[in-house]
């Protein structure tokens, strides 16, 4: 039991060092060339402390040599001065090997920095939207990415630093054992007490940070309100900030408090448990003086182990930090590979035709859940749209609308029921054939803050550059006429990020979202998530007016809360609680007198 314990606790000393391999894999794998000097100079600059400490032996006792011979002659001199040649080269190389490790150092910093980088945003880009939904996922990417640029090379670093001290302790070690085997064994165990107390707090500082990463988030987001120009007109309207600023103080109180505690602990336990070694030192030290009196060892054996003495403190030292600053860079590197080894469900299908393309598109019985959540969000979908209809879909706000076009673009997969196109499973369709036949604009579509041209162009990005495209684009979408009076037209810069950038009004950007779903015009399904909500009533009716014309050849669905552009659907679905609760035509539906005609009546009303 006892031995098992012990086990578990040398292991967990151990960690420290499990990520350095990979650490150091990663830094091959970026640089061989500056992996390689880094090690040799890293080696070198172990060794050269003690040569140094043994050429400053050799120096004494050649001076002491000859003074006690007749003196002045030149051979005499010769020998001291030789040795004190060869300290000065030995010291400028270990000069020369400190320039060229932090030079290696500053090159690694930044090739590693974007390869990580780089790492962590080709792993985004295979991700499900269910994995960014996922708040603890979601931590470990904010944390990857935070990071990125320092801490693998830290961890390498600090390894490398390791191993250049461990190697000057050995041969400070190996110089002092021709003193006496028993000075070294006593240094090592005092200085065992410092080397566990440093990992074993080191330790707690891992779990400590790896526990608060949702409060360190929940403090960005809030830095992001405060700082954000999209956030700052309601952070002031509101008066928000002295209560967001409020927040943002308790939970720095809150780490902070713990932060002190472990600090404190850790400083006071490191500095009296090295107090002990430091005493050990002197012991030896003075034992040392002792003999040197005696006569037993020579002066240039005592000088030799007085820089031992004074170099190997300071490199023991050094190593412990090394060893708590490693505990960090662990955390981080854990949680990177977490981030980079998550598993990502590959999508399978390889379809590129459907067998029956008159089919158009088919739910059945389609169910869905979200993850986390206890309510179904849809529950037992059935539609029917052949190729050129147009669908409406009306509910209200929660009613599981923008989730259905959700599992038609296949952002999710349905729970139970299946999604057909052209009479294939949206499973079996491969996902980029499947989405480049698609046109969508969602609700929170993205505001890119490029230009004009390159706002619409995202809707195809193989013709991100084609201005005749984008006029035609923009025509559709009615978007034109304000592009024109724009000071750059098409090559406008859009949002307040970038120099020159100009902001425009909700419906602009509206107009900008709609023409780039036209943009993609070889998409046959079209997917308008209330695409004119905030666009002014006259435009509103010229896009509808149009609208058949423009989207003849296309299947569209369209959510809109609108009743006088929903009429003009050939199929209306209306959708409450997740359900399908009728389906039909404008004048089906009216006929029927149900849920659509009390809606349809009460917004007529209102318009009366
Ligand atoms: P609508 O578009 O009709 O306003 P949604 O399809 O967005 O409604 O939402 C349907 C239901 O699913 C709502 O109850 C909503 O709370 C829930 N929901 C929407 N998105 C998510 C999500 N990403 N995770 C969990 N629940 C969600």
């Amino acid at each position: 039991m006892k031995i098992k314990k012990k086990r578990n606790a040398l292991r967990q000393s151990l960690a420290v060092f499990r990520y350095s391999g990979r650490a150091i894999g990663l830094v091959w794998n970026t640089s061989r060339f500056l992996t390689i000097i880094l090690a040799t100079l890293t080696l070198a600059a172990g060794l050269l402390p003690a040569a140094i400490a043994y050429l400053g032996k050799l120096i004494v006792d050649a001076v002491v040599l000859a003074s006690q011979s007749d003196g002045g002659s030149f051979v005499n001199i010769s020998r001291p001065l030789l040795y004190v040649g060869l300290e000065a080269i030995a010291v400028a190389l270990l000069a020369g090997c400190q320039r060229g490790l932090s030079i290696c150092q500053s090159l690694l910093r930044v090739l590693l920095g974007q390869k990580v980088n780089v790492l962590i945003l080709e792993k985004a880009l295979t991700l499900d939207l269910r994995q960014f939904e996922d708040s603890e996922f979601y931590d470990k990417l904010t944390n990857a990415r935070r990071e990125a640029s320092v801490r693998p090379l830290s961890l390498v670093t600090r390894t490398f630093g390791l191993v250049q001290s461990g190697l000057s302790l050995i041969t400070y070690g190996a110089l002092l054992v021709n003193f006496s085997v028993w000075a070294v064994i006593v240094l090592i165990l005092a200085a065992m007490p410092a080397f566990i107390a440093e990992t074993k707090f080191a330790g707690q500082a891992f779990r400590l940070f790896s526990w608060r990463a949702p409060e360190t988030r929940q403090q960005h987001y809030i830095e992001n309100l405060l700082a954000r120009e999209d956030f700052a007109t309601e952070v002031k309207l509101y008066q928000l900030g002295e209560m967001l600023l409020s927040r943002y103080h308790n939970i720095f109180n809150q780490l902070y408090g713990e932060d002190r505690n472990l600090t404190l602990r850790r400083g006071l336990w490191g500095y009296l448990l090295s107090l002990v070694s430091t005493a050990a030192f002197y012991i030896a030290y003075a034992w040392i003086v002792v003999e040197t009196v005696l006569g037993r060892i020579s002066l240039g054996d005592m000088t030799m182990y007085l820089i031992v003495f004074r170099q190997g403190q300071s490199t023991f030292s050094s190593a412990l930090t090394s060893i708590g600053g490693m505990y960090e860079d662990n955390l981080y590197l854990s949680n990177l590979y977490d981030f980079l080894e998550e598993e990502v469900p590959q999508p399978w299908g390889q379809a590129t035709i459907g067998i029956n393309p008159q089919d158009g598109i088919r739910f059945e019985n389609v169910s869905f859940t979200y993850p986390g959540s206890s309510r179904p969000a849809l529950r037992n979908i059935s539609l029917h749209l052949k190729p050129g209809e147009k669908l409406a879909i009306v509910g209200e706000n929660g009613s599981g609308k923008t989730t259905l076009i959700k599992l038609l673009t296949r952002l999710y997969t349905p729970d139970s029921g299946r999604i057909f196109l052209d009479g294939l499973d949206l499973q079996e369709w491969d996902v980029d054939v499947l989405r480049r036949r698609i046109g969508v604009i969602f609700q929170n579509f993205v505001r890119y803050q490029f230009t004009v041209g390159e706002n619409i162009g995202i809707g195809d990005v193989e013709h991100i550059e084609d201005q005749i495209r984008w006029q035609n684009a923009a025509q559709k979408g009615m978007a034109q006429p304000f592009i024109e009076q724009l000071p750059e037209d098409f090559r406008t810069q859009l949002g307040r990020w970038f120099k020159g950038g100009q902001e425009l009004s909700g419906g602009q950007w509206q107009k900008i979202a709609l023409a780039r779903a036209f943009m993609r015009n070889r998409a046959d399904i079209l997917v308008l998530d209330e695409p004119t909500s905030a666009m002014d009533a006259q435009a509103e009716f010229d896009i509808f007016n149009h609208f058949r014309s423009l989207t003849q050849e296309q299947m569209v669905f369209l959510i809109s809360h609108r009743f006088s552009t929903v009429r003009m659907a050939d199929k209306i679905a209306v959708i409450e609680n997740g359900e399908v609760v009728e389906q039909g035509t404008h004048e089906e539906l009216l006929k029927n007198q149900g849920r659509y005609a009390k809606l349809f009546l009460l917004q007529a009303a209102g318009y009366k």
